[in-house]
């Protein structure tokens, strides 16, 4: 998929954007490996991985 990559700061995937919308990071990655949809951010997982923000997050991101 053209445009998609994943936050280097929390591994958040987004398409098209310059800026991460769940941490403000500005560096993105294409590498990067399997994806985990959070929908509740108070759930085990989201609190895991510390997501911020309901969406998509990459697994392992290369650094
Ligand atoms: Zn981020």
């Amino acid at each position: 998929m053209a445009g998609t990559k994943a936050c280097k700061n929390c591994k958040y995937i987004v398409e098209n954007l310059k800026e991460c919308p769940a941490c403000g990071e500005k560096e993105f990655t294409e590498k990067f490996n399997g994806q985990i949809y959070v929908l509740d951010i108070n759930s085990e997982i989201a609190q895991k991985i510390g997501a911020r923000l309901q969406g998509n997050y990459a697994v392992r991101v290369k650094r």
